[in-house]
C-alpha cells in the first residue's frame, strides 16, 4: 500500500534528454471511440484514449480545448522560462504552441475503471455554459465524453477533485445545486476545503455537496480503491498550485500512472520543473512538489517500473517519464 512518493532523498535526477526522447516517441494511444458524427474537428478532439494499469483502466476524457485567455500570451504565464525551455517544451507538446505566443491547452478529466465496473472520476472539467470558468472555452462536453466511453453518471462512486479551481470542478453540480454524480463521494483534501470555505466556491460546489452528504475530506495520502489483485488508486497531497492540491496515483504491479492535476500545467514545466506558473498559490511549494512528483514518477524510484503522467492541460493526455 505504501508508495514511496516522498522518499526523495535517493531519488535519481530526471534525465532530461532521455525524457524528451521518450516524449517524442509517444503516440501508441488506444482509440476507444470513433467520431460521433459531429463536426470532424470536434469529433477528433472528443476521441477518448486509455491505458491499462494492471486490472485498472485509465481513460482520458476531453472536456474542452482552446487558447488560454488569462494572460496575454504563454510568456506572461511562465515568465521564468527561457528559449531552451520553450524549445524543449515544443518537442514534448507541439500542440500547445499557437500563433503569436498563444498557449493552446486541453481541459481534461480522467476516469479509473475497476474490473467490477465501478468507476472513479478525477476532476469534473470546466462545466456547462454559465459555469464559473468564464475564461475557458465553455461549454465543456464531459457528459458526452463519459457517454461515449460507456460510463453513466450513476456508475461513478468516487469523484476526486484535485483542487477547487473552476476549470476542475465545473460539472460537479448542476445549475440547481444537484450533484451530477448521485452515487459518488466527492473527495478533497481538508486543506483545500478549509481554504475555500466562506468563498464563492463554497456556495457553488461545497455547500451542495455538504447538503447531500457527498463531501468527503481526507488529510494526506489515502487509498481510495484496491482491486482483489492489489492494484490501487491513491490520493496524494501535492500542494503549491493551491494550498490543498492533490494528485492521484494509479499503481499496479508493473505499471504506474500519476494523474497530476495542475502540479504542471504546461510542458515547459516538464522541460524545466523550476519554471513557475503565475497563478500558483505558493510558487516555491509548487516547485518543490513538482520536483518531488517527477522524481517519484521516475522508474528508478520504483524498481524500474515505468510511469506515465496523466495531465489536465497538455494537449496529449499521457506523457512518459524515463
Ligand atoms: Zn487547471
Amino acid at each position: 500500500m505504501a508508495f514511496p512518493l516522498w522518499r526523495t532523498t535517493d531519488a535519481p535526477a530526471i534525465d532530461r534528454r532521455s525524457f524528451l526522447t521518450g516524449a517524442a516517441a509517444l503516440g501508441a494511444a488506444v482509440v476507444l471511440t470513433g467520431p460521433s458524427g459531429r463536426a470532424a474537428a470536434h469529433a477528433r478532439r472528443a476521441t477518448a484514449v486509455s491505458r491499462q494499469v494492471g486490472s485498472l483502466e485509465v481513460v482520458a476524457l476531453l472536456d474542452a480545448h482552446g487558447p488560454f485567455t488569462l494572460t496575454r500570451d504563454r510568456f506572461a504565464a511562465f515568465p521564468e522560462a527561457d528559449d531552451r525551455d520553450w524549445a524543449a517544451a515544443e518537442r514534448i507538446d507541439p500542440g500547445a504552441f499557437g500563433d503569436h505566443g498563444a498557449w493552446i491547452l486541453d481541459f481534461r478529466c480522467f476516469v479509473v475503471r475497476r474490473p467490477d465496473g465501478r468507476t472513479l472520476l478525477v476532476d469534473t472539467g470546466i462545466g456547462p455554459a454559465g459555469s464559473p470558468a468564464r475564461w475557458a472555452p465553455l461549454p465543456g462536453r464531459l457528459p458526452d465524453a463519459l457517454a461515449e466511453a460507456g460510463i453513466a453518471p450513476a456508475d461513478i462512486d468516487t469523484v476526486i477533485l484535485t483542487h477547487l479551481h473552476e476549470d476542475h470542478f465545473g460539472w460537479s453540480v448542476d445549475a440547481h445545486g444537484i450533484p451530477t454524480f448521485p452515487n459518488a463521494s466527492y473527495v478533497l483534501q481538508q486543506a483545500e476545503v478549509t481554504d475555500a470555505t466562506g468563498g464563492p466556491v463554497d456556495d457553488f460546489v461545497l455547500g451542495p455537496l455538504r447538503r447531500t452528504g457527498q463531501l468527503r475530506t481526507i488529510d494526506g495520502q489515502a487509498a481510495l480503491a484496491t482491486t482483489p489483485g492489489g492494484d490501487t488508486v491513491i490520493a496524494i497531497p501535492t500542494p503549491g498550485h493551491t494550498i490543498g492540491h492533490q494528485s492521484v496515483l494509479v499503481e499496479g504491479r508493473h505499471d504506474r500512472i500519476v494523474i497530476t492535476g495542475d502540479v504542471l500545467v504546461h510542458a515547459v514545466q516538464l522541460a524545466d520543473p523550476d519554471v513557475g506558473y503565475v497563478f500558483e498559490a505558493d510558487e516555491e511549494v509548487a516547485r518543490t512538489t513538482r520536483h518531488q512528483l517527477l522524481a517519484a514518477a521516475h522508474p528508478g524510484h520504483s524498481h524500474g517500473r515505468p510511469a506515465l503522467l496523466a495531465t489536465s492541460h497538455l494537449t496529449r493526455p499521457f506523457v512518459p517519464v524515463h
